[in-house]
């Protein structure tokens, strides 16, 4: 059940980023998780909504997107990024092959709530509300 430890990690970061942000809530929560930490997304949604006991988190809508795994093929040379299990080279089905990345959990962007936002909350091109915002945070848990 590593799920909940990812989930406690990214929840950390996501509360520090809403508060450096001045949110009130947080709508939406993007974030992207490497293919080898081989998350279950129902899981993942279970530990997160468990996980988040601040009331920023409250109700939060949990995106994920899945990072892929540069591999380069000890046998064929090839150079790939694969984005499904298991690891193996797709030309010439090497598992001899030489990994890059795919186990990073980070906030991509989050859809915040401000309390002094000045434009209409509700018109989709006015302030209110903050979209794409990076997330510098990365963490590594496990
Ligand atoms: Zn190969």
């Amino acid at each position: 059940m590593h799920e909940f430890s990812i989930a406690q990690a990214l929840c950390e970061i996501a509360i520090e980023e809403a508060r450096r942000n001045g949110a009130v809530r947080v709508r939406s929560l993007t974030c992207r998780v490497g293919v080898v930490r081989q998350l279950v997304p129902e899981l993942f949604q279970t530990a997160f909504e468990l996980s988040a006991e601040d009331p920023l988190l409250a109700g939060t809508e949990l995106i994920v997107e899945v990072e892929g795994i540069e591999v380069a093929c000890q046998t064929c040379q090839k150079i790939e990024t694969i984005h499904e299990l298991p690891l193996a080279c797709s030309h010439c089905g090497s598992v001899d092959i030489q990994c890059r990345g795919g186990d990073d959990i980070s906030l991509m962007s989050m859809d915040i709530d401000k309390e002094n936002g000045d434009g209409d909350p509700g018109s989709p091109a006015s302030g209110g509300e903050e979209q794409g915002h990076r997330g510098s945070g990365s963490v590594r848990a496990g």
